[in-house]
């Protein structure tokens, strides 16, 4: 069956129960939020009875909580000494909040080594991960990289290193195909990207991938969204992606961007559903 979702909020008013309701208006079968604000780690205690009501919410409409994915803030950084200490700490923090939540996975950018160099950057990733894994059942993903910046876990090898790295089993991959483009990898190759994945990782690593276009080239380093279709990947090569017999069962969430202020995710999901491209959604939403 196809798990399709979104990028949705999660208001201080109803957390988890709105985040349902968000979804659902789209058509959605899973979806990804963060438990706060994506760009900041400012976080309040989670309100049990509304986790309760959208976990019962989600049985009704058969949403399997173990599919949906909650996404750390971009600015956790394990990868530089100077953040360190507070990412490892917040992470643990949140592990315990996804777990409130009833959920299992929680999506990480790797992280930016900033100066200290690629070897450096990953053993400290390294090391924070096996930190925050040690006492969580909760599965960290961590997400392929565009490459801008200093950003690490951008290639199959440097993703490799960091699992190898890792005391633990509760560890995965997130794709996330605007970024993979951006780095180089050809999303019109993409069955060749899984084979050597596969090859050198493991497919079964892969537990969640973030549908997205991209706004510039291949091999760009940038990594800016574009909605479904209208970027440089394009909408066929997404539907390959989002369709490919061996990601069948994973959740694929969209985290395009919003078109005059509107949400596009329903428009986006029903092009998906019927494997259509509109060339006018654009123009209609503006
Ligand atoms: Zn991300
Ligand atoms: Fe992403
Ligand atoms: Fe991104």
């Amino acid at each position: 069956m196809l798990l399709i979702g979104s990028h949705v909020g999660f208001t201080k008013d109803e957390e988890l129960l709105g985040s349902v309701k968000e979804a659902l208006s789209y058509g959605e079968n899973t979806f990804m939020f963060y438990t706060g604000a994506p760009q900041n780690t400012l976080r309040r205690e989670i309100n049990n009875n509304l986790t309760e009501e959208a976990l019962k919410l989600m049985e009704e409409n058969n949403i399997d909580k173990t599919k949906v994915i909650v996404h750390a803030p971009y600015i956790i950084n394990l990868a530089n000494t100077e953040k360190y200490d507070f990412a490892v700490s917040f992470l643990k923090n949140e592990c315990k909040r996804v777990e409130a939540l009833g959920m299992k996975y929680l999506v990480l950018h790797p992280g930016s080594h900033v100066g200290l160099g690629k070897e450096v950057g990953i053993k400290n990733i390294i090391n924070g991960l096996n930190e925050v894994l040690v006492d969580t059942n909760i599965t960290i993903l961590l997400e392929t990289m565009a490459g801008k910046g200093t950003e690490l876990g951008i290639t199959i090898s440097e993703i490799k290193e960091i699992i190898e790295g890792i005391n633990y089993q509760n560890i995965g991959v997130c794709l996330d195909t605007c970024h993979l483009n951006d780095s180089g990898v050809d999303i019109k190759d993409f069955d060749k990207y899984l084979e050597d994945f596969d090859k050198e990782i493991g497919i079964k690593y892969i537990k969640c991938i973030h549908v997205n276009d991209s706004k510039n080239e291949l091999n760009s380093h940038k990594d800016r969204h574009e909605n479904i279709g209208f970027g440089t990947i394009g909408f066929d090569n997404l539907i390959n992606v989002i369709y490919n017999d061996k990601l069948k069962d994973i959740p694929k969430i969209l985290e395009t961007p919003y078109v005059n202020k509107i949400p596009p995710y329903k428009y986006e999901i029903d092009m998906i559903k019927e494997k259509k491209f509109d060339k006018e959604l654009l123009n209609k939403l503006n």
